[in-house]
C-alpha cells in the first residue's frame, strides 16, 4: 500500500467554521498519514484532529503516532480532544522538539493545555500510555516503514518541518509554519555578507531536505501585497511557496495555512491569480481542502 494522507484542517491561526468556508474547511491544521506498514501518523494537532478522532471510534486498541511541529494553538489546540486519549488500551506516541527557552521536551503540549481553569480533564484522567519522543533537528527516526527527518525552518518559534519517507520510495515534506528567510541588513551594510552566507547554508539545507519530494506541503499564508504588511510574523507567500516546490523539484505542491480571513471563493480567486502569475511549472498545484485524502504513487 502506497503511503497516503488526508487533509483534516487547512486553517491557520483560528478555527473559520461557517458557511463562508465550507468548501476548504475551518479546522486548524491536521494531516493523516498512512504508511505501507499501515501506521497512523498525525501531523499536527490543530482542531481538526477532533473530526479524525471521530472516525477511529469502536477502533481497539489504537496506536497513534502525533508529529507537532510546533506548539502555537492552532497545531496543538486539538489535543486534549483526541478521544483516543481516554481509553487505556490506546497508545499514543507524541513527537516533537525541545523548547530552547523552556527546555521542555513536547510532553508541555499537553501539560500546558491540560490545567484545570482551561480544560475539564486532567492530566491524570488521560488513561492511555502516553510516550513521549523529544526530536533532534537533522536525526532521522523510524515509524513502521516510515523514516520522519525533522529540520528546524524559519518561524518566531522553534518549528519542524518534517520530511516522511516510505520504503517504497513515496515521500512527502510538510512545512508546519515556514517563512523564507531574509536578510534584515541592506545590501551596503558590513553584516549583509556574513548573515547572507548563513541564509544560504541554511537554505541549503532545508533544500536538501525537500529534495524531490512527492508531495510538498507549505504554509502559503499570504498573496506578496499582504507580506509587505506581515514580514517577520513566521508565514510563507503563495508565490514563495511555488517557488520553493520549484527549486527542489517537488512532484505536487499543497498550499496550506489558509488565512481565517479568506472565504473560499476569495481562496480560489487568489489561487487562480498565483497560478497565472506563475506561467508554466512542471509540478501539479492544489489547495489543501479539508477532508480531502492524496495517495502517493
Ligand atoms: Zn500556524
Ligand atoms: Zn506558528
Amino acid at each position: 500500500m502506497a503511503m497516503k494522507f488526508k487533509f483534516w484542517g487547512v486553517r491557520g491561526s483560528i478555527p473559520t467554521p461557517g458557511p463562508r468556508t465550507v468548501k476548504y474547511g475551518g479546522n486548524t491544521t491536521c494531516i493523516e498519514v498512512n504508511n505501507a506498514s499501515n501506521d497512523l501518523l498525525i501531523l499536527d494537532a490543530g482542531t481538526g484532529i477532533f473530526a479524525l478522532a471521530q472516525t477511529l471510534s469502536g477502533q481497539s486498541p489504537i496506536v497513534a503516532h502525533i508529529v507537532i511541529t510546533h506548539t502555537h494553538w492552532d497545531h496543538i489546540q486539538g489535543l486534549p480532544f483526541f478521544l483516543p486519549l481516554l481509553s487505556p488500551q490506546n497508545q499514543i506516541h507524541l513527537y516533537g522538539g525541545l523548547d530552547p527557552v523552556t527546555q521542555l521536551g513536547i510532553e508541555r503540549a499537553l501539560t500546558v493545555q491540560l490545567q484545570y481553569s482551561y480544560f475539564p480533564i486532567i492530566e491524570a484522567q488521560v488513561k492511555a500510555r502516553v510516550h513521549y519522543h523529544t526530536l533532534r533537528p537533522g536525526e532521522p527516526i523510524q515509524i513502521g516503514s516510515t523514516t520522519i527527518t525533522p529540520i528546524v525552518l524559519n518561524h518566531p518559534v522553534l518549528n519542524f518541518g518534517y520530511r516522511l519517507e516510505d520504503s517504497d520510495g513515496s515521500s512527502l515534506f510538510f512545512t508546519g509554519d515556514y517563512e523564507t528567510p531574509s536578510n534584515p541588513y541592506s545590501a551596503d551594510d558590513p553584516d549583509y555578507a556574513s548573515n547572507q552566507q548563513f541564509i544560504d547554508a541554511k537554505l541549503f539545507e532545508v533544500h536538501a531536505t525537500m529534495q524531490g519530494v512527492d508531495a510538498l506541503i507549505v504554509d502559503s499564508s499570504y498573496t506578496d501585497a499582504e507580506y509587505a504588511k506581515k514580514a517577520g510574523w513566521g508565514h510563507n507567500t503563495y508565490g514563495g511557496a511555488l517557488e520553493l516546490a520549484r527549486q527542489v523539484h517537488a512532484k505536487k505542491l499543497f498550499l496550506t495555512h489558509h488565512e481565517p480571513t479568506r472565504d473560499d471563493r476569495e481562496l480560489e480567486t487568489i489561487f487562480q491569480n498565483v497560478l497565472t502569475k506563475a506561467g508554466a511549472v512542471d509540478f501539479e498545484v492544489y489547495l489543501a481542502r479539508e477532508g480531502i485524502e492524496h495517495i502517493l504513487r
